[in-house]
């Protein structure tokens, strides 16, 4: 997976770089706005990390010029701390998501990790989250290598949690997307996650469906989500 990264200050560049190059990915720097939306047009990336204050051409301008031709490839933008006006114009421009400056690579690399299993989600690929692997085309689950039974409904809840994990979604939420228009309770929603996990997570070590309290539930690899949150 080949990422462009398109950052004008030395270090974090370098940083993001050599990060992402031990995750196993591909990475094109370019240290300029010019230089980044030029690449940007060449080339097929999996997607774009933009700074936003760059000399040449800056990042909601990129963005916005990628969206206007149809790009869709993910952008993560890297905003100031405390510039909520700075996420929102990006948001508005089409960037896909932000992170706040300054950030621990971890973040960055979950953030990463996430916006390209969304995009494949979109695209009707497999996520992969630790063993888990979800085929959401053929609605086919496995963990470990095994085949794991599960009903329509209970793949609905697997796959609304899946596909945005390490998020908590609250058991609205939870019910507007997995029951949508019909008459339900958020009770059920406890029910089918005990379901659910009794097929996921029982008898294994590493446990995937987390109950956050007085929030809802989330779905992550405690692996990676190690000291997150
Ligand atoms: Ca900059």
């Amino acid at each position: 997976m080949k990422i462009l990264l398109i950052e004008d200050e030395d270090t974090i560049g370098a940083a993001i770089q050599q990060g992402l190059e031990e995750a196993h990915y591909t990475v094109d720097w370019a240290r300029d706005g010019r230089a980044g939306l030029d690449a940007a047009l060449d080339e097929l990336y999996g997607l774009i990390i933009l700074d936003l204050m760059l000399p040449g051409r800056d990042g909601w301008s990129i963005c916005q010029s990628l969206r206007a031709r149809r790009d869709t490839t993910p952008i993560l933008m890297l905003t100031a701390r405390d510039a909520v006006g700075d996420r929102v114009r990006g948001l508005e421009m089409g960037a896909d998501d932000y992170l706040p400056k300054p950030f621990d690579f971890g973040e960055l690399l979950a953030r990463v990790r996430a916006l390209l299993r969304r995009d494949a989600v979109h695209k009707g690929r497999v996520i992969q989250i630790a063993d888990l692997q979800i085929d959401t085309k053929q609605r086919n689950v496995l963990r470990a290598g095994q085949e794991v039974s599960l009903t329509p409904r209970e793949y609905s809840l697997l796959e609304a949690l899946a596909v945005r994990e390490g998020q908590v979604l609250t058991r609205e939420t939870i019910l507007d997307t997995v029951w949508m228009n019909e008459e339900s309770l958020p009770n059920n929603v406890d029910v089918y996650v005990g379901m659910l996990r009794r097929k996921i997570d029982a008898g294994r070590d590493a446990k995937l469906i987390r109950t956050v309290h007085g929030l809802g539930y989330s779905l992550r690899d405690p692996q990676t989500s190690e000291g997150e949150g």
